[in-house]
């Protein structure tokens, strides 16, 4: 798809409630999240809750992808694949999960801390990652260009010396998982395509504590930082309307979650 497919309202409703799926079964994976547990295991969970919520989990066989929930843990930034690592105290977990559900897809991600001593940089960086994905969220308002989103995202970033990643970048969403236009977490404010009402995008900052040079693992899909230092990732889906800019995913279960559980950190 070489345009931006605008939604009608019909459609942001649709891809709404497949986003908020997407969030519930986050939620539903976080109540799960504690040191030695696999992350195989914590994949298998979010696809039941998934097919048992009558969706599909959208990254399954995506471009040949094996699970239903990428998990990226401490370097890794995203695309890792779930398997048999065992989650340790302190650990960074970037979890990202799709689901299609009534001919739409839903995509969001979060980033959890595995409770242990001396996490207050993690901590940070979670932090900031996360201001960035909300900041990235203010500037996508119509009328706005899709530079000015990765602009702000970026400022805020490199304020704190953080890397932020190139070679990854958000998406339009709708009937595809990726659909135009890419949405990067760098750039120049004032740049790139025009936000119209309509436009359904994912907002999706990869922030490293370090060097922003990644590489790609020999699994050919785990996108791990150049530098070994952790990295975070947030994501949203985002509607931008005639009345302004619409978060359609949400993290609100996630951090009910998160406070519950004695393992992970709140942010
Ligand atoms: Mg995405
Ligand atoms: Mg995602």
């Amino acid at each position: 798809m070489s345009k931006v497919i605008l939604k009608t309202s019909e459609e942001i409703e649709l891809i709404r409630i497949s986003s908020l799926l997407v969030g519930d079964t986050h939620a539903e994976v976080a109540k799960h999240i504690r040191p030695g547990i696999k992350t195989s295991e914590l994949d298998k969970i979010a696809e039941t809750f998934i097919r048992d919520m009558g969706g599909i989990p959208s990254f399954k066989g995506f471009g040949g992808f094996p699970a239903s929930l990428c998990i990226s843990v401490n370097q890794a930034v995203v695309h890792g694949i779930p398997g048999n690592y065992e989650i340790q105290p302190g650990d960074v977990l970037s979890v990202d999960c799709g689901v299609f559900k009534n001919g739409f897809h839903g995509d969001s991600a979060y980033t959890y801390l595995i409770q242990d001593e001396q996490i207050e940089d993690k901590k940070k960086l979670l932090k900031i990652t996360l201001e960035c994905l909300e900041i990235g969220c203010t500037f996508a308002a119509p009328g706005n260009r899709v530079g000015d989103i990765g602009s702000a995202i970026q400022k805020h970033a490199e304020k704190h010396g953080y890397g932020v990643v190139r070679e990854l970048v958000g998406h339009g969403l709708g009937r595809e998982l990726h659909e135009k236009p890419e949405v990067p977490n760098y750039g120049k404010a004032g740049s790139g395509p025009l936000l119209k009402p309509g436009t359904t995008i994912c907002i999706e900052p990869m922030i490293n504590m370090g060097t922003k040079a990644v590489k790609t693992l020999a699994d050919k899909w785990t996108i791990v930082t150049a530098d070994a230092k952790p990295s975070a990732h947030f994501e949203h889906v985002v509607a931008i309307t005639e009345q302004g800019t619409e978060i359609l995913s949400s993290f609100l279960k996630i951090e009910e979650e998160i406070k519950k559980n004695e393992y992970l950190v709140s942010i």
